[in-house]
């Protein structure tokens, strides 16, 4: 059965009309894109929606997330990174989480992602203490249930904690130094195994839509073997390597203390560096850095939202166009951005570079976030051939808006207020892979009340739970702020 729009204003993204609205009709069968053009045929049988007073589009993309922190949503404020990190992924006191509140955790992370536009997700899945093969199953299960595309990552730290910052533990009682740093550690050999297990039971499960991605934490949380072993395996596997890269100015002091290089330098004489690796962040990178990025064809997932909610600074969006590197824009968690939504984030990326250089010819124009939003996201996930535009063969990830809105009012540029102008409220389908999964705000794939009544009801003991674990890890605040204070003071000198 053949679905068939008549006559939208159509957003394609593709290489000819990119983010110029066009008029198009558009016919998708099998779950794929089968034509789009002035006019397509129309069967007995097919459902026909009628492109009048409505815009199609391609689906979103979030770049870089972790559905962990659904649980951690609008909890904390006016942490900078390494002192939110503390009661986000915390250190002492926590048990692992088990794999039902997994499963009810990534529903409906998907749900408020899928009602928002987003439809695919790169979901670097970091677990605390350590990722289980069961509660990896659990998010695959999930968004099999739920119908959403994504990338989803075991994660891995096997670097201990205290030697992935500067200065800390001279802050630290020597108990804390020895209970923190007798926590046990994965192998890369082990990490590795967890892998290839992975990719045998999950990778293109869900009909395709759902891949296994590498994930090494960042350069500073992991071994060298590792970090080497991760690339290899990805590229072996054609699949994603997620990794965090320079975060923050304390990282890029860290690198500095650590091997008097950047780490991307360090990356690159690690054999670290592939067409397969996505840079999470990427801000406190130097100029010579971002030439290794783009010779290695690195992608980088800009971030803005939450780096502005942590302080982290703002990733050289323009000097990584200037090289044509591979942009996505991605919300972050939910504890440091607080919503998937990633139309907010195209907003802030739209709007906040135009505050930070003086030249407007230099600012990002809609057409670039857009891009960054849908195809570009999708070429970082290494899905750029099969989602991400509006094309033929291409699967048919796509958004259906009603422009009779208030936010579509009056009809201006509709690629200017997709960015600046929709807040939510036009969103009527959204579909994956030919399937509509939402409907006017709700999920057809699953029960989202009953899902949602579940959620209410389980949260009050993992706040209680989440509480408990505040407080165990609040001794390590003062210590921290200490570290953070003298790290953000330290003059950086490698690669500058
Ligand atoms: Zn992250």
């Amino acid at each position: 059965m053949a679905t068939v729009i008549v006559d939208a204003d159509v957003i394609t993204m593709d290489r000819d009309t990119g983010a110029t609205p066009v008029t198009r009709s558009i016919r998708i069968e099998g779950g794929v894109i089968a034509e789009i053009g002035d006019s397509v045929a129309i069967r007995e049988g097919d459902t026909v929606i009628d492109g009048t007073d409505r815009l199609v589009t391609p689906g979103l993309v979030n770049a870089h997330t972790h559905s962990w922190e659904t649980l951690y949503k609008g909890r904390y404020d006016n942490l900078p990174l390494e002192l939110w990190m503390l009661y986000s992924y915390p250190i002492l006191g926590i048990e692992p989480l088990p794999a039902d509140v997994v499963r009810l955790r990534s529903l409906v992370f998907a749900m408020e992602s899928l009602t928002s536009g987003v439809t695919t997700l790169v979901d670097d899945v970091l677990e605390t203490p350590g990722q289980s093969a069961g509660q990896l199953a659990a998010v695959f299960g999930a968004y099999d249930e739920v119908g959403i595309r994504a990338n989803v990552s075991g994660h891995v730290i096997n670097v201990p904690f205290l030697d992935t910052l500067p200065f800390v533990t001279r802050w630290l009682p020597d108990e804390i130094v020895r209970e923190v740093g007798g926590q046990s550690l994965l192998t890369a050999d082990e990490y590795l195994a967890f892998s290839r297990e992975a990719f045998a039971s999950h990778d293109r499960t869900g009909g395709g839509r759902l891949r296994y991605m590498l994930a090494p934490s960042a350069p500073q949380r992991c071994t060298p073997d590792l970090l080497r072993g991760a690339t290899e395996l990805a590229v072996a596997r054609d699949a994603e390597c997620h990794i965090h890269v320079l975060e923050t100015r304390t990282q890029a002091v860290t690198a500095d203390l650590l091997h008097g290089t950047t780490f991307v330098e360090y990356l690159r004489d690690l054999d670290a560096l592939s067409p397969n690796t996505t840079f999470a962040h990427g801000i406190w990178l130097t100029d010579s850095d971002i030439d290794i990025v783009a010779e290695h064809g690195v992608s980088v997932s800009h971030n803005p939202l939450s780096n502005m909610k942590l302080g982290s600074g703002l990733a050289p969006w323009r000097a990584y166009h200037d090289r044509g590197v591979t942009l996505g824009l991605g919300t972050d968690g939910c504890s440091s951005s607080d919503t998937p939504r990633i139309l907010e984030v195209a907003k802030a990326a739209a709007l906040v570079h135009k505050i930070t250089d003086p030249d407007p010819d230099r600012w990002p124009r809609v057409e670039e976030v857009l891009t960054a939003a849908t195809v570009g996201g999708a070429r970082t996930a290494r899905l750029g051939d099969t989602v991400g535009s509006l094309e033929v063969g291409k699967r048919a990830d796509f958004l259906v808006y009603d422009l009779t809105t208030l936010a579509f009012t009056p009809r201006s540029r509709l690629d200017h207020q997709w960015v600046y102008s929709e807040n939510g409220s036009s969103l009527e389908y959204v579909y994956v892979d030919g399937r509509r999964v939402v409907d006017h705000g709700q999920v057809t794939t699953v029960d989202q009340e009953a899902i949602l009544r579940e959620f209410r009801a389980m949260m009050p003991r993992i706040a209680e739970w989440q509480d408990a674990v505040d407080r165990a890890n609040s001794v390590l605040h003062e210590p921290f702020t200490r570290m953070y204070r003298e790290a953000v003071a330290y003059p950086l000198t490698a690669g500058r």
